[in-house]
């Protein structure tokens, strides 16, 4: 059990049988996890290792493939070979991962911060919630009539004030586009050097002003989500906020509702889709259909749903996550590639989901895959279960 013992840094790799030639399951990077497999003929001679991982992953490793095959031929085991890959990944993630936290670390204009820091002043330091470190993206946190907090987040680019920031709020909204606003902005001494580039024509208190007059159109679809997030368990967004028109909520036994909200008509039916072991979900799914002629629109959404699908959906509890919590039976994470679980037990005692990805590789050492379907047991109930080849699941082979 020597080999098994020295991946204790890859917990998510399990081999596959005793003879320690195979290990499967994720790579964790960040916070990332890659659908992951090596085999090899003989655990001593790693140099002959096959690799086989996810679409994203390669992709991500599509120019690594020399250095890869040199790390396999150079280190002395598969502990010190899955050290140097997951570097190798490393460095090809983190520009990726900077990417998507922030755009640009480009240099700025000399004049952006002496204009950040007036525009932040007038808006009033107490309504910042955050700023990146490269002061390029702010959180800005508005209250409407009912003082709830409603965030929009302003993206400054490095040409600021010569370039309009981006600002996304619950509706769209733009610096352009607004005769008032230009007016007031030639009566501005402050913005008075500016407009003769012809490029930066409001401020940011001005788009708050324009944010918070349309709040009130808002109120019927805040007070719908508000219901909720008070009153479900909310399992997606992750951290839930006015911005975001739906929400996917947890009812009994691993099963979830997906709620898109009709933005401007909130209390009408909304686009709603079930997950979960289809004993359970198929029965909601005919209320549904046969009852949704008694949606009440004078009622919120949540009321309208648990009339008709004659249920209650719990509130957020602890005890509810943990027993029917909606994460993967087998890699115990609810995202994996961005995906959520979309198989389910079929057996009702049991319901547990799976990561499509995750279901494949477990059932693939129980059994082989027929024209790319799969065969086996479920690994709680023992109940009979499938799954498919996922689309994004290709082997890769190093020679
Ligand atoms: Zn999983
Ligand atoms: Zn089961």
């Amino acid at each position: 059990m020597n080999n098994f013992s020295n991946l204790k840094l890859f917990p998510l790799l399990i081999p596959e049988d005793q003879t320690l030639t195979k290990f499967s399951g994720f790579i964790q990077i960040y916070n990332k996890s890659f659908n992951f497999r090596i085999s090899m003929k003989n655990p001593q001679k790693i140099s002959t290792a096959k690799i086989q991982c996810n679409k994203e992953l390669e992709n991500l490793l599509i120019d690594s493939k020399e250095i890869i095959s040199k790390r396999l031929k150079e280190s002395e085991n598969l502990n010190s070979f899955l050290l140097e890959f997951s570097q190798i990944i490393q460095q090809k993630i983190e520009p990726v991962l900077r990417n998507e936290i922030n755009t640009s670390f480009q240099p700025k204009n000399p004049i952006y911060f002496q204009f950040l820091f007036d525009e932040i002043n007038e808006i009033g330091w107490e309504k910042i919630q955050l700023i990146d470190e490269n002061l390029s993206k702010i959180q800005i946190n508005l209250k409407d009539s009912k003082n709830r907090t409603i965030p929009i987040f302003a993206q400054i680019p490095p040409e600021f004030p010569f370039a309009k920031p981006i600002i996304e709020a619950p509706f769209p909204v733009s610096f352009e586009n607004d005769e008032e606003m230009e007016e007031e902005n030639q009566q501005n001494t402050r913005n008075e050097k500016i407009t003769k580039n012809q490029n930066y024509k409001g401020s940011f208190q001005k788009v708050i002003n324009k944010i918070t007059r349309e709040f009130d159109k808002y109120q019927d679809l805040w007070d719908n989500l508000d219901d909720f997030d008070s009153n479900t368990c909310v399992i997606e967004p992750e951290n839930p906020t006015l911005l975001e028109p739906s929400r996917k909520i947890l009812f009994g036994k691993h099963c979830s509702i997906q709620i898109v909200f009709n933005i401007k008509f909130p209390r009408s039916v909304p686009s709603i889709k079930f997950f979960g072991s289809d004993p359970i979900i198929l029965p909601l799914k005919e209320l549904l259909k046969k009852d949704i002629n008694k949606w009440d629109p004078k009622n919120l959404v949540r009321k309208n749903l648990e009339e008709i699908l004659k249920i209650e959906f719990p509130k957020k509890t602890s005890s509810s996550l943990n027993d029917f919590g909606p994460e993967c039976g087998i890699c115990f994470g609810y995202q994996n590639d961005g995906k959520s679980p979309d198989i389910f037990c079929s057996n009702i005692q049991c319901a547990r989901p799976f990561h499509n990805s995750c279901l494949y590789l477990y059932l693939k050492f129980q059994s082989s895959d027929e024209f790319g379907t799969i065969y086996g047991k479920c690994p709680y109930c023992s109940h009979e279960i499938q799954t498919t080849k996922p689309i994004d699941f290709q082997e890769k082979k190093q020679d």
